[in-house]
């Protein structure tokens, strides 16, 4: 398909993981997939008393930087970020736009005092990676607990879902190109 979907990274993000992710990516959504030089992280979006960084803000940095060619674009932080009312969120997008965001820093079993699963941690950022992009192509949350749209509220959530869409999101998502 025609486009270019560009993750974009903020900070410095493992080659490796970004390449892996990439081509996985291009299989999912059957679009070339490009990875970019990194962003700064934007400083105004951090919040001491938090001791986390608003997400907002980074969906704001890459709005100012489309590319012509983008069909969407994907950041990735290894900040921790929340939005208002919320304790934290694994990621962000707008339904039916062109951006996304997602933080790994909470995929990592080491977060939680557990011993390093590169495997676990690379499936977990697929499945966040793939989970805002489709609501960029337009999938809200979905009530299937397998599907890669269901709503995850903790890690147990995401390690449930599978990284693929359900046949009914796969509909959708056919229609919404
Ligand atoms: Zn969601
Ligand atoms: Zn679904």
């Amino acid at each position: 398909m025609k486009g270019t979907i560009y993750i974009i990274p903020f900070n410095k993000i493992d080659a490796g993981i970004l390449k892996r992710l990439a081509i996985q990516l291009e299989k999912r959504f059957g679009y070339k997939v490009k990875i970019t030089k990194e962003l700064g992280i934007p400083s105004s979006a951090y919040n001491p008393k938090r001791n986390q960084y608003l997400s907002p803000v980074f969906l704001s940095e890459l709005k100012r930087r489309i590319p012509r060619d983008a069909i969407k674009l994907l950041g990735i932080t290894d900040v921790d970020l929340y939005v208002p009312h919320l304790n934290f969120v694994f990621g962000q997008a707008e339904l039916g736009g062109k951006t996304a965001l997602i933080s790994i820093t909470r995929l990592r079993q080491e977060y939680y005092g557990l011993r390093p699963d590169q495997k676990l941690f690379e499936l977990r950022i697929l499945k966040e990676a793939i989970h805002e992009l489709g609501h960029c192509f337009g999938l809200n949350h979905c009530p299937n607990s397998r599907c890669v749209m269901h709503f995850s509220n903790s890690l147990q959530d995401t390690d449930y879902k599978s990284h693929e869409f359900c046949n009914n999101c796969k509909k959708i998502l056919e229609k919404g190109r």
